[in-house]
């Protein structure tokens, strides 16, 4: 007898670094090296700025940042709606990290450099084959 696929009451995160806790918010993990204190959003065993090795802890990144850069994409893949904003932002207390903008009108002169942003965390759209949905993280303006 097999095991039939099984559906969560959590959503799985669309990327590594959301971390979804059974209880609470759905929340960034970075990695701040102890070192020099530079925040990196995957883990690695040597720090790529001052190349010490064992200094990289997780922590809880903020939900907020301000706008580094963007772009608006009017162009992608099949299926792909658009325009849409895609993002660069700086969190509040270190960690940067590329997304998209959203619930604001994809037109640049809406935008401007280090306008604040909040991350939010919403259905991705896409499930895998046990139904299971996704949860993204997007940017929107504080
Ligand atoms: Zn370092």
């Amino acid at each position: 007898m097999s095991a039939a696929p099984t559906t969560s009451a959590l959503p799985k995160p669309a990327v590594p670094f959301i971390k979804i806790p059974e209880h609470g918010e759905p929340y960034l993990e970075g990695h701040r090296c102890a070192a020099c204190k530079e925040v990196f959003m995957e883990p690695r065993r040597a720090c790529p700025k001052c190349t010490k090795i064992g200094t990289l802890k997780a922590e809880k990144l903020a939900n907020a940042g301000k706008l580094y850069n963007f772009t608006v994409v009017h162009r992608n893949f099949p299926g792909v709606k658009v325009p849409f904003i895609s993002a660069i932002v700086d969190l509040d207390g270190g960690g940067t990290l590329k997304g998209n903008l959203v619930d604001i009108e994809p037109d640049i002169a809406k935008l401007r450099f280090d306008m604040p942003v909040k991350v939010v965390f919403r259905d991705a759209g896409r499930s895998d084959k046990a139904g299971n949905k996704y949860l993204a993280y997007f940017f929107i303006p504080a």
